[in-house]
């Protein structure tokens, strides 16, 4: 297969350049990014514009099964805390095989939508019952295999979960699944580790949120994930509700941010999942620790969450990414279009995205979404530049709200203009072609298996 791919518009990150020949190497790896070459004459053409794929920075895969099927009334006041009874009645029966199915046609969606790499937030370790699979590790070898299969890059964030409320309030019955003491999070560490190296994939960890791991907890688990690999992704749910907020507040004294600020040692290797509610001087400690913030417009919107004040974190030099979380929506662009419209319905502004180097929004968010992600994911996959992976994504410039525009305008109306219709045609990841004419291959077959798992799932008594 060839190694070289000529386009003649791709957004480095540096901006948009014109005749820009890559190459990479047998690992995938781009060793050139030429911008205004001359296209040698065997090298391949991209058929439209070239953008960076983008690292979804936050998944639970189970929760694809019952994407619309929580939009109801079912109390006087609907609220976070609602959905997830629901969410938990779904995972609580849930099995290792409609796990693997229902993640294997998950990362087909975010392939096809634009994604090249995801970060699985693993909570669901146990059996329906709570007790531990005969491999521990059953579940997350699962989604393992999803990822191998489907060819999308993956960072497993196995969760550790051990209380119900602050304050170490004992676990309830719909978390019994979810739950593991710190050294048997350790043991899983251990054991996934050679797999995860094995199929290219980077292993992490997820203290699921304040609220759910103890400080004793969260402090002996970082230790010993550091004594693992000391430069391991660490992700964490963090003020997403303003319930949580006042629950810490009346535990600690202090918001989730601020403790957790002043608790742990929060820098780069850090994703502040949500991250809605801060004060001012959180917005600016956390910004200044170098954590990402993770972002995930769609879920944060269909669960009411709240609206994340991007002006404030970016004028803090905050770092930023897109996740899809609950799957509500699956498709990268419109996590980009979602959080700028919030901050235009919050400010009565514009193009807030934008920055004063890049004036269009969809490039300039594309931009530091694909930069923040990869930092999130603790994997090379930062954009088009050599040492980084060859992810990219190539845009379908025969598409009607596409065709016959520039570069950064078919970008624009890929984000903002194309209907929820895809305008993803190619999507590379590791230099090979996992999507073609927007399609991956094992599309119908893994749908096929996700309707039956979901079927099973729902006339499961
Ligand atoms: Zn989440």
């Amino acid at each position: 297969m060839s190694k070289t791919l000529f386009a003649k518009d791709a957004l480095l990150p540096t901006g948009w350049r014109r005749n820009v020949l890559l190459s990479w190497d047998d690992a995938g790896r781009l060793t050139q990014v030429q911008p205004d070459a001359v296209a040698p004459r065997d090298a391949p053409v991209s058929a439209g514009p070239l953008i960076p794929g983008m690292p979804n920075l936050h998944s639970h895969a189970f929760q694809r099964a019952f994407g619309g099927l929580t939009e109801f009334r079912g109390a006087a006041q609907d609220s976070f805390w609602s959905w997830r009874t629901l969410m938990y009645r779904f995972a609580a029966q849930i099995s290792p095989a409609q796990v693997e199915a229902i993640a294997t046609w998950l990362y087909i969606e975010m392939l096809e939508a634009g994604y090249s790499a995801v970060c699985e937030f693993h909570y669901l370790h146990h059996a329906p019952d709570g007790t531990p699979y005969v491999d521990d590790a059953e579940l997350a070898l699962a989604l393992l295999r999803a990822a191998e299969r489907t060819g999308i890059g993956l960072t497993l964030l196995p969760v550790l979960y051990q209380t119900s409320g602050f304050g170490g309030l004992p676990p309830n019955e719909g978390q019994r699944r979810f739950i593991r003491a710190t050294d048997s999070m350790l043991r899983l560490l251990e054991r996934l580790r050679p797999l995860c190296e094995a199929q290219g994939a980077r292993l992490g960890l997820a203290p699921h949120s304040l609220r759910a791991v103890p400080p004793e907890g969260l402090r002996e688990a970082l230790a010993g994930l550091d004594a693992i690999d000391a430069t391991a992704p660490v992700h964490i749910h963090i003020a997403e509700q303003t319930a949580e907020v006042d629950a810490c507040l009346a535990w600690s004294g202090q918001r989730p941010v601020a403790w957790l600020l002043d608790h742990a040692e929060v820098d780069a290797r850090w994703c502040l999942v949500h991250a809605t509610h801060m004060d001012a001087a959180e917005y600016r400690r956390a910004a200044a620790s170098g954590a990402v913030a993770g972002l995930c417009p769609t879920t944060e919107a269909n669960l009411g969450d709240g609206i994340f004040d991007f002006g404030a974190w970016r004028g803090a030099g905050g770092r930023w990414g897109v996740g899809s979380d609950s799957h509500a929506c699956v498709n990268a662009a419109e996590e980009l279009m979602m959080l700028e419209y919030s901050q235009r319905l919050a400010t009565r502004q514009r193009n807030v995205g934008a920055d004063a180097g890049e004036p269009s929004v969809a490039s300039a968010m594309t931009l530091a979404a694909v930069q923040g992600g990869a930092q999130a994911s603790g994997r090379a996959v930062a954009g088009l530049a050599p040492g980084q992976q060859a992810d990219f994504v190539v845009l379908d410039a025969a598409h009607p709200s596409l065709a016959g525009l520039s570069a950064a305008d078919m970008l624009s109306a890929h984000v903002f203009a194309s209907h929820r219709s895809s305008a993803v045609d190619t999507v590379w990841v590791a230099g090979r072609p996992r999507v073609s004419a927007g399609r991956h291959p094992l599309h119908s077959q893994a749908a096929a298996a996700f309707i039956a798992a979901r079927t099973q799932l729902l006339t499961t008594p």
